[in-house]
């Protein structure tokens, strides 16, 4: 377990926190501010507590230098709006720099301030001094809340560690209470349900997976791997050709390990890429020629229901089909509503598969989302996130 917030001493302290406001921007204007509000609990307890609160976070791929369209004034102007109090911005193209640390040393109890975008510093994210002294410089304590880059070793997601107490905020608490008991002490059955484009990228994933789920459920573009591995022709639909073997590998050691693995049985075949593409659907041994698989089944749909029936934990990584296509959204939207549905504890990991569940309107029906796309990946993958490593243990 690692400290929070909740187990240091902030007050009259200037508590540096990582945040991820890395939001979508068209235009200059904010399009999604979901994760300046996901950062909220952290930084009101803070003020609460009387903290001197300095926030910091990237947004975009500046590539190492100060580019005024990646600059945070937007987040720290809608931030200011959320808090309802003032936020102090320091547009400094270097980040930190004299007049930076003035006005950190001026702050008082309560307020709030918010430093340029790290990523104009070319030393962010290669976690190179002098920037991690320099940010560690401004604080008393270090807070990481920033859960989509907790994966990356940067100067203010892990370097500023080596300088600071450092412990979590509360997004991050979330993040690893949800994420981690579904590894480490789920209420089974424990099922899990694969989806996206390829299985090269899921892989470590299901291979951590199989280790612990009762039931694994492959749907999405990485099925028709699958397929091929039982040797049925899959048409024009997506293909992992460098993962066939594996992919047999996978199903021969889920059988193993007593896993029950539920492939689709029936596809949404579509002549084009395309959402008013002539479709069909078709069982998984009779995909034509020329068509591609698009979407599970409404058999496949009926045989997920069952599967997932009993499950006490259920978790989902990766859509069922193209669901940005309405056409081939009704795989996903059933799987969707199942979750939603579901008395089990259900935890979707992944940026498109958190999307998925945006788009049917369905969020409040889950236990967890996680915020983190490629982070919540790689705890997935059991491996360990530098940004939480770095904190200090209970
Ligand atoms: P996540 O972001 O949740 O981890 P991925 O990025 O792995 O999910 O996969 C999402 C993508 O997979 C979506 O863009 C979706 O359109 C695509 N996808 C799902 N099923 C298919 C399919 N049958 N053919 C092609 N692409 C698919
Ligand atoms: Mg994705």
């Amino acid at each position: 377990m690692k400290k929070t917030v909740r187990d240091v001493d902030v007050k009259g302290k200037r508590v540096l926190v990582r945040c991820d406001f890395n939001v979508p921007m068209k235009e200059g204007k904010i399009t999604d501010d979901t994760r300046i509000v996901s950062a909220l609990p952290t930084v009101k307890y803070l003020i609460e507590n009387e903290a001197k609160i300095i926030l910091m976070s990237h947004m975009g791929r500046p590539k190492g230098e100060p580019k005024p369209e990646y600059s945070l004034r937007p987040v720290a102007e809608r931030l200011s709006e959320l808090l309802g109090q003032r936020v102090i911005f320091t547009p400094s193209p270097e980040v930190v720099d004299d007049e930076v640390r003035g006005k950190a040393g001026e702050l008082k109890p309560g307020e709030v301030m918010l430093l340029e975008n790290v990523r104009f510093r070319k030393e962010e994210t290669k976690n190179e001094e002098p920037f991690t002294g320099q940010l560690a410089a401004l604080g008393n304590i270090f807070v990481n809340d920033a859960f989509g880059t907790a994966h990356r070793a940067h100067c203010s997601t892990a370097g500023i560690a080596g300088y600071l107490p450092s412990v979590s905020g509360f997004l991050i608490e979330k993040e690893v209470k949800f994420l981690g008991k579904v590894l480490d002490d789920p209420e089974r059955p424990l099922a899990a349900i694969m989806g996206g484009a390829k299985v090269g990228d899921k892989i470590p994933v299901i291979k951590n997976l199989l280790g612990k789920v009762d039931i694994l459920i492959i749907g999405g573009g990485m099925a028709y791997t699958f397929f091929k591995a039982m040797g049925y022709e899959i048409g024009k639909s997506i293909l992992d050709a460098d993962n066939v073997t594996l992919a047999g590998e996978l199903m021969k050691e889920a059988d193993e390990r007593g896993v029950k693995l539920l492939l689709p049985v029936d596809t949404v075949c579509a002549a084009e890429f395309d959402n008013s593409s002539r479709k069909a659907v078709y069982d998984r041994d009779r995909i034509p020629e020329d068509m591609m698989g698009m979407d599970i089944g409404p058999k496949t749909v009926e045989l997920c229901r069952e599967a997932l029936k009993d499950a006490k934990t259920i978790v989902w990584n990766g859509p069922a089909g193209v669901f940005e296509m309405p056409a081939f959204a009704e795989g996903t939207r059933a799987i969707a509503e199942m979750l939603a549905e579901s008395d089990a504890v259900t935890v979707i990991g992944g940026g498109d598969s958190a999307a998925a569940v945006a788009q049917f309107g369905l969020e409040d029906k889950m236990t967890h989302i996680s915020t983190g796309g490629g982070a919540s990946l790689e705890f997935l993958e059991g491996r360990e996130l530098p940004g939480i490593t770095c904190l200090e243990d209970k």
